[in-house]
């Protein structure tokens, strides 16, 4: 194949390499996008369930598992994949090589369980491409300076791919997953949700960092910082999915792209705190101290205008931990009361067009004012408006603002 052939880098979770039958399936597409005159490089994880079950195999052994050791483990599932895969193409006719990351020197920092990828030397694939076959790298893992395997963190392939379409200068990294593309909201909760055909980038984390898990939110900055044009496909049924660009094309009817959420929110109020400088890092400097991060910040002006009430939120799962931190802020702080509430949840509006349109912030609180839900809390970005409300108002919520965007139907 003439070097000047497009490259194609596609990626195939979990779920579509999943059983031989699968496997096969990848094969067949692999090998028809290769005969239509494309270089393919295939970056695969593990099959569905591998991890978890390498996982316990370690975890049987030691609570904690070694996170050397446990690299090494988990290597191993993606390694049996691109094995598997290289033998479904030989066997179609189509001339393929696998590689494990530390072959294809996927170099990372020595963070094992959560590497981050320094470079790729694209070298070896490239000659492989150039002599006609189709190279298979494992996701998920590189080599560090040392020699150490190492792995990115869960869902880690996605960013494998996305590295090495950087490095390689692809055309387009394709990402095969189970769902078809990137929706207006979660089909779950809204059933009348669209697929998008594009988003951008930006829209692309502010919807994957609430809670779209379509890609990991790595791979998004990655492509976002390397210019690596990203699409989002299903490798179960046909269709173009939805292409993550860098271009804002038709902002002006495409004001927002979506409804985000997060439901794994809580929230924290320290009430009657003395209004003085300083005072916000007092509270949230012990919170940062015990490495728990927060999302939102109000502070409010209190009627006495001596003292305010600040509130703001942490990952449920940090709730017990800063309710503790707060407890003995407010002791030392002479604060009346610490309230706390776990049963909340985050909605966001995000589009690039809010940097264009005005009245969008109030278009959203009105359509959840006719629904009689309550805003306990609000914050803005440039192409994001979030709200807290009650957890039971989830469904209803996202519901109210798909409609009242007119998201079902396309621009
Ligand atoms: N196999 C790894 C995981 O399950 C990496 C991946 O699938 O992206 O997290
Ligand atoms: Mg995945």
């Amino acid at each position: 194949m003439p070097p000047t052939a497009p490259l194609i880098v596609q990626k195939y979770g979990g779920t579509s390499v999943g059983s031989i039958e699968r496997i096969q399936a990848v094969a067949e597409r692999v090998k028809r996008t290769h005969d239509a005159g494309n270089h393919v490089v295939v970056v695969v994880s593990a099959m569905s369930g591998e991890t978890d079950r390498l996982l316990a195999l370690a975890r049987a052994i030691q609570p904690r598992p070694s996170p050397r050791e446990l690299d090494v483990l988990l290597a191993t599932g993606e390694q049996v994949t691109i094995a598997l895969l290289a033998m479904a193409l030989e066997s179609l006719g189509c001339p393929a090589r696998s590689y494990t990351g530390g072959q294809v020197q996927v170099r990372t920092d020595s963070a094992h369980n959560k590497a981050r990828i320094r470079d790729i030397d694209g070298a070896r694939v490239r000659a492989d491409l150039d002599a006609g076959r189709v190279v298979v790298v494992a996701g998920f893992q590189g080599i560090d300076e040392h020699g150490n395997i190492t792995t990115l963190g869960r869902g880690g392939s996605d960013t494998s791919a996305v590295a090495m379409a950087a490095a390689l200068a692809a055309n387009e990294c394709q990402i095969y997953t189970d769902v078809d593309g990137v929706y207006t909201t979660d089909p779950r909760i809204e059933p009348r949700a669209r697929k998008l055909d594009r988003i951008t980038f930006e829209e692309m984390l502010e919807m994957a960092s609430l809670g779209s898990k379509v890609l990991q939110i790595r791979a998004v900055e990655f492509a976002g910082k390397y210019q690596v044009p990203l699409r989002v496909l299903s490798s179960f049924v046909e269709g173009a999915g939805t292409l993550i660009s860098f271009e804002e094309e038709n902002v002006e009817d495409a004001k927002i792209a979506g409804i985000a959420f997060a439901k794994d929110e809580a929230k924290l109020t320290i009430l009657r705190v003395p209004d003085q400088p300083g005072i916000a890092h007092k509270i949230l400097g012990p919170i940062a101290a015990a490495n728990v991060e927060v999302d939102m910040i109000v502070q409010n002006i209190a009627a006495d205008e001596k003292t305010t009430d600040f509130t703001f939120t942490v990952h449920r799962n940090d709730f017990a931990k800063a309710m503790e931190i707060l407890r003995e802020t407010a002791g030392s702080l002479g604060a009346q009361e610490v309230l706390g509430d776990e049963q909340i949840v985050k909605l966001s509006l995000v589009g690039v067009g809010m940097r264009s349109h005005a009245g969008i912030a109030s278009r959203m609180f009105e359509a959840l004012a006719k629904e009689g839900i309550n805003i306990r809390m609000i914050s803005t970005s440039e192409i994001k408006i979030s709200v807290v409300v009650d957890e039971r108002y989830l469904e209803l919520g996202v519901r109210a603002l798909h409609a009242a965007f007119g998201l079902e139907t396309a621009a």
